[in-house]
Parts: structure tokens; C-alpha cells; sequence
């Protein structure tokens, strides 16, 4: 027989896990404990000679089990399948998707430094971004959707900051707008910062896509943030974050997650690892529903814009970087109601399948109002410049009947009244 590489949703289910070390359980029970028995005080030494980067590894030699917050088999199974999907050498969990975010900004950026990022970004990035990287003295510039590639190096030289710009943090696709950037022209620019003795480093939030449907480390991105409330977890019922990347840089944010002291409990990785077994398969029928519920607003009446990849034209600059780098146009719709804010909550109050509440990626469908909910804390200019307005509607399309949303859809733009044409 030929070598054969299993896929990665083959693997959810049993990789890294050994079953002889549980008495057998055919899944990996919780390991709800703060530390690990030593089976000698020089086996206890060597754990932690490794821990603490005292010496190299030797070639066959694994970091053994010494306290929960280093390290726990629910994080290291949950970590090594994360890997797969993205092809990374290394993963950290976290308690959170902004602890994740938080953890690789403080790692990477000290005083002094430049920080390039796109805009929108998730309100609490913006918030750590603009409250505290300003305040510990490192430079942001912010750069919209549409800018091209020679604007972007204008700036970053305009800056004054070139030589020490550290890192490009990109969200593509966008939240809520899904506006897209090329993330393979980010890490162009990056090189072209990056000095011998420092490497412009490309973070990308994948929270949209992934970890199916967009894969940055293989678009040239360093690493790959998550926050895994979302797909990852996938049922509404917990809050954690992901980091990937490459071994030496995932030794860093590891290094840094044991300091902090904000990796995810046993508890959270052991529901994670049950989420993954039906990832895919999740994820497939949402991309597949949030097509239909697209195409069904996109001829509706009442709305004006609809806002998804799945809709893009050929032809267009966005068009071409989506097949580019995305594989599927993902489950996030959102779109402009004809009318303001009286007509967008008129028909989230009236839903009577979908749930009015924010967080995305979940088995359920979730619909709100970008502009006084996830972005309410955004600069109003700034709102107005990314098509965040009174008239956006954001959804997060499930698992469900396609039938049954589109039913729901329509029966809630039907409460919806238009204001009377004024006579002319
Ligand atoms: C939700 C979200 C976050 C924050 O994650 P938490 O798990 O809520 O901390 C970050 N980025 C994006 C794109 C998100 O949607």
C-alpha cells in the first residue's frame, strides 16, 4: 500500500492520545489536577531543567507532566490536534480568545516599537490596542481595507518608525464587515522591515475562517490567534483562545502563558476536544447555510448590501485575494437593512429561530447590531469609514434547516415597514 496522510478530521477523535495510560477509556478522561506525581526526585529535576530551558532536550526526550498551569494531557492533546489543521509546529491554549491576543502583543512589542494592524479589528483588540499598547508607549498605525500596497509602505516610512516596526496584526476576514486583506502582501511588507537582529513579525486573527477555511501560516503569516469561544469550541458554552506558530516562537508565548498564568483549565481543553470531533462537519453545514440565507437577503426587498464572501464578484480586487486564500466564504453574513436603527431592531426583535445575542461560530444562529453592541466602544468616524452604521446587521448562521432561517428571515423583515416615500 501506498503512504497514505490521514486528514485532519479523521484525526480528531484519537490523535495523541494513548488509551493504555487511562485504563483503556476510549476517550481521554478530564485530568482535573493541579500537579503530577515524580517518580523520583532526579526525574522531577529533569522536568524541570527542561521547563525552564536550563539545557536542550535530548533527541528522544518529552517535557513530562510537572503542574497544571505548565502543563496537562486535556491541553497537550487539544494542543497537538489544533496543529494539525493549520500545519504549525507548536500550540498554546488560553482562557481566552483576548488572552491569546493579549499574551502575543506583550510578548512581541515593547516600548518604543511599531505596531501595524488592520482595520476593523475586534473591539477588544481595538480596546488593548488604543488603552494600553498607547499607554506603555508603543506606536500603532491603523490601515483601512482598501489601501494598497504602496500606501501602506508610504506610511510605515512616513512614520519615522520603519526601523523598528515589530509586527503586522491582521483580522481578515474583518468582523463585522468581512472586508478581506492579502495577507501574503503583509508578509511582503514585513520582510521588507525585517532587519538581521529583528524579524517584522505577521500575526493573523483567523477567528473568522478557522481553523478550516483560511490557513495564514501557510500564506506567510507567523502566527495564527484564535479565540476558540467561536468555531473552535462551537456550542456557546465556553470562552478560550489559541496560538500557533513555529516552535521557536510558540516557546515565547508558552514561556510568557506560564507567567501570566492564563492557559485554559482541564475542564475547558476536555470540552474543546469534544468540539473538534465534529468540526468540520459543523463548520460544513454552516458555510453551506449561510450561502443560502445570503442569496436569499441579497434579492430581498428590504435590505440593500449584503456583506459575504460567498457574494463577491469575479473581477474584483477582494474577489481575487478571497480565492487567493480562503477555501470556503465561511458563515458570517451581515447587511444593511433599508431604514436605520427603528428597522435593524425591529427585526432582531422579531426572530423567532435565531437568538438576538453577540459571539459567532456556534451550532445556533445568532443575530445583532454591530454599532450599538460589539462596536459600540469604536470611534464613531471611524464606524461611519467601515460601513458600521445604524442600518448593519450582523449574523451568525448555524447549523440548522436553511429552510427554517429563511423562514425566520422572512417572517422578520416582514414586521419591518418602510418608511413612506416622500412624494416628490
Ligand atoms: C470573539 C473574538 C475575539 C475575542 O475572543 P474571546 O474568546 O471573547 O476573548 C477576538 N477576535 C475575534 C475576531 C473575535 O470574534
Amino acid at each position: 500500500m501506498k503512504e497514505h496522510n490521514f486528514n485532519p478530521e479523521s484525526l480528531m477523535m484519537t490523535y495523541g492520545y494513548k488509551p493504555e495510560l487511562s485504563e483503556g477509556a476510549i476517550k481521554c478522561p478530564i485530568f482535573q489536577t493541579s500537579t503530577f506525581v515524580f517518580k523520583t526526585a532526579e526525574e522531577g529535576k529533569a522536568f524541570f531543567e527542561l521547563a525552564y530551558g536550563l539545557r536542550e532536550k535530548s533527541p528522544k526526550e518529552e517535557l513530562g507532566l510537572i503542574y497544571s498551569r505548565i502543563n496537562n494531557p486535556n491541553l497537550e492533546i487539544l494542543e497537538n490536534r489544533l496543529c494539525l489543521w493549520d500545519k504549525a509546529d507548536d500550540c498554546a491554549v488560553f482562557e481566552s480568545g483576548m488572552s491569546a491576543i493579549s499574551t502575543v502583543l506583550l510578548e512581541f512589542l515593547k516600548p518604543g516599537d511599531l505596531l501595524v494592524y488592520s482595520n476593523p479589528v475586534y473591539g477588544g483588540t481595538d480596546h488593548f490596542i488604543h488603552h494600553f499598547l498607547d499607554k506603555i508607549g508603543v506606536e500603532t498605525i491603523g490601515v483601512m481595507p482598501n489601501q494598497t500596497k504602496e500606501e501602506i509602505l508610504e506610511m510605515i516610512t512616513n512614520s519615522g518608525k520603519a526601523d523598528k516596526l515589530a509586527m503586522i496584526y491582521l483580522e481578515t476576514p474583518a468582523n463585522p464587515t468581512n472586508d478581506i486583506v492579502d495577507i501574503e502582501m503583509f508578509s511582503q511588507i514585513a520582510k521588507q522591515f525585517s532587519t538581521a537582529d529583528r524579524k517584522t513579525l505577521v500575526a493573523v486573527d483567523n477567528t473568522y475562517m478557522g481553523p478550516l477555511w483560511q490557513h495564514p501560516l501557510q500564506c506567510g503569516a507567523d502566527l495564527v490567534l484564535y479565540s476558540a469561544t467561536k468555531y473552535i469550541g462551537g456550542h456557546s458554552d465556553l470562552i478560550a483562545g489559541a496560538v500557533l506558530g513555529s516552535a521557536d516562537l510558540m516557546l515565547r508565548v508558552k514561556t510568557l502563558r506560564t507567567f501570566l498564568g492564563n492557559m485554559v483549565s482541564p475542564h475547558t481543553a476536555w470540552l474543546m476536544l469534544r468540539s473538534l470531533e465534529t468540526l468540520k462537519v459543523r463548520m460544513d453545514q454552516q458555510t453551506k447555510n449561510a450561502q443560502i440565507v445570503a442569496e436569499y437577503l441579497k434579492n430581498h426587498s428590504k435590505v440593500e448590501n449584503v456583506y459575504y464572501l460567498g457574494l463577491l464578484e469575479a473581477g474584483t480586487e477582494a474577489f481575487a485575494t478571497y480565492k487567493k486564500q480562503c477555501s470556503a466564504p465561511g458563515a458570517m453574513v451581515s447587511f444593511d437593512i433599508v431604514g436605520g436603527e427603528k428597522e435593524a431592531f425591529t427585526f432582531l426583535n422579531n426572530l423567532k429561530l435565531m437568538k438576538l445575542a453577540v459571539s459567532l461560530g456556534s451550532t445556533e444562529s445568532l443575530a445583532e447590531h454591530p454599532k450599538t453592541m460589539t462596536h459600540a466602544g469604536v470611534d464613531p468616524e471611524q464606524c461611519k469609514k467601515m460601513n458600521i452604521t445604524e442600518r448593519l446587521v450582523r449574523l451568525s448562521i448555524g447549523v440548522e434547516s436553511a429552510e427554517d432561517l429563511v423562514w425566520d428571515l422572512e417572517q422578520a423583515l416582514e414586521k419591518v415597514e418602510l418608511k413612506k416615500m416622500e412624494t416628490a
